[in-house]
């Protein structure tokens, strides 16, 4: 979602006389779009607020400001703790920035964290999204009333705000004019996107009848909200792909249960089982916190059963990271060497179940969306169905094709293929 807010902070800036520059030196203003889901990204942001000022050390100092979700937890805080810092602005106060800017021009500080989500998407209706990317995001829901015990989201971007439907699809028919061919939906709990009658399975449909579009993907969905319209359009919406992160955080219902995530293993495995007979060919992904505090090794193991059960062809991973201001901040994890052996034993497992999903796609026909071309090569990156990387070498122009490819090898990051010259489009699986 950072990704989407920095584009439209850019479309803002450029409305206020502002243009992007790659030369550091003669920047006038920064604006360091921020996270605050774990604690080493909220560390970054005072590590690039440093090299900044000693960047600028013998020049005039450029404007500098903090947006986004660490902007939004530690408002005052940041202020005071580097005067370098001349304006904090939460992630639904952005669209306030022409004027944030000229305030600063006049030497006042700035703290703006209302959650004034209306507001925001009032204003960002009337800049035209430039974005031309080929595969982009478009946000449609933001913030969240889930009050998982570990999570900031519902402190930093607010309770649940889903976007009018018609919005969305008059910004989605601007991207597809810019040239985008695959639309990322994206909400803080996409799938509890609601907007009068309309759910996120409506909003699918229409963007399916969409000319132009060739792919949806959304992301990131809570299972609560896989309701059974969602999951049907696995099979009726043609241009969804076949693969879906759906979050689930630990193998253990003990411990989902103590996380507050209101679901517990079995009911999201019957989601998945659903999904499964709607697209046999669907994927998923997910995201898992180790050592939430409260987990043993047998919650630990049940995790491990979960990935070997579902294999997830890719899973996020990361040590449990206490946030300020979340019921679980202040509850003990067990030792942290116990962590990091369960995280190394965890990121195994899940790499060999990687390892064997990208194999068997070698020497198998992908369909792959072409992004980009390298920097200073003849190679061509995109994705597969599945969003998996993929890199061929072309002399010609790939940029925004759906092309067959077929796999030859693979290693950590990417899939490696050549094109092929019959191009009839069907799935690898
Ligand atoms: S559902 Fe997601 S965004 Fe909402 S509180 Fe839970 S983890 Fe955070």
């Amino acid at each position: 979602m950072n990704e989407y807010d920095s584009d439209r902070i850019l479309d803002i800036a450029n409305e206020a006389g502002y243009t992007p520059t790659n030369n550091l030196l003669e920047t006038d203003c920064y604006v360091l779009n921020t996270c605050h889901i774990r604690e080493k990204a909220t560390e970054k942001v005072y590590d690039d607020i440093g090299r900044i000022k000693k960047k600028f050390r013998n020049q005039k100092k450029p404007i500098l400001l903090v947006t986004g979700c660490v902007a939004q937890a530690e408002s005052d805080e940041m202020i005071k703790r580097s005067n370098y810092i001349d304006g904090v602005i939460g992630p639904q106060s952005y669209h306030l920035l022409p004027e944030i800017i000229k305030k600063i021009e006049n030497k006042n500080k700035i703290n703006l964290t209302e959650f004034d989500t209306i507001d925001k998407f009032d204003k960002l209706n009337t800049i035209r999204n430039s974005n031309s990317k080929v595969s982009t995001f478009l946000t449609i829901q933001e913030g969240c009333d889930k009050f998982c015990n570990f999570c900031v989201v519902p402190y930093t971007r607010g309770p649940e705000f889903s976007r009018p439907i018609f919005e969305i699809l008059s910004e989605a028919k601007q991207l597809i004019e810019n040239g985008s061919k695959e639309i990322i939906l994206l909400g803080q709990n996409v799938n509890a996107y609601h907007y009068k009658n309309y759910k996120l399975s409506n909003l699918i449909h229409e963007l399916n009848n969409l000319k132009g579009l060739e792919r949806i993907r959304f992301t990131t969905s809570h299972p609560k909200d896989m309701t059974d319209d969602l999951i049907e359009t696995y099979s009726t919406c043609n241009k969804l792909m076949p693969s879906l992160h759906l979050p689930v955080q630990s193998g253990s219902s003990k411990i989902l249960k103590l996380m507050n995530r209101k679901h517990n293993i079995n009911d999201y495995l019957y989601i998945i089982e659903k999904l499964k007979r709607k697209n046999p060919l669907i994927k998923f992904t997910s995201d898992f916190i180790i050592g939430y505090p409260g987990e043993n090794q047998s919650d630990f193991n049940s995790t491990i059963d979960l990935i070997k059960k579902i294999k997830f062809i890719n899973s996020y991973s990361f040590i449990f990271s206490s946030r300020p201001g979340t019921p679980a901040s202040n509850l003990k994890s067990e030792q942290i060497e116990i962590l990091k052996e369960r995280l190394k034993i965890f990121q195994k497992e899940s790499d060999k179940i990687k390892i064997n999903y990208r194999n068997h796609l070698v020497n198998k026909n992908s369909q792959v969306l072409f992004e980009n071309k390298l920097e200073n090569q003849e190679k061509y990156f995109g994705r597969n169905e599945y969003g998996d990387p993929v890199i061929v070498e072309s002399k010609t122009d790939l940029t925004g094709k759906i092309l067959k490819v077929k796999i030859n090898h693979f290693n950590k990051n990417s899939l490696f293929g050549e094109i092929e010259n019959n191009n009839k489009r069907d799935f690898a699986a």
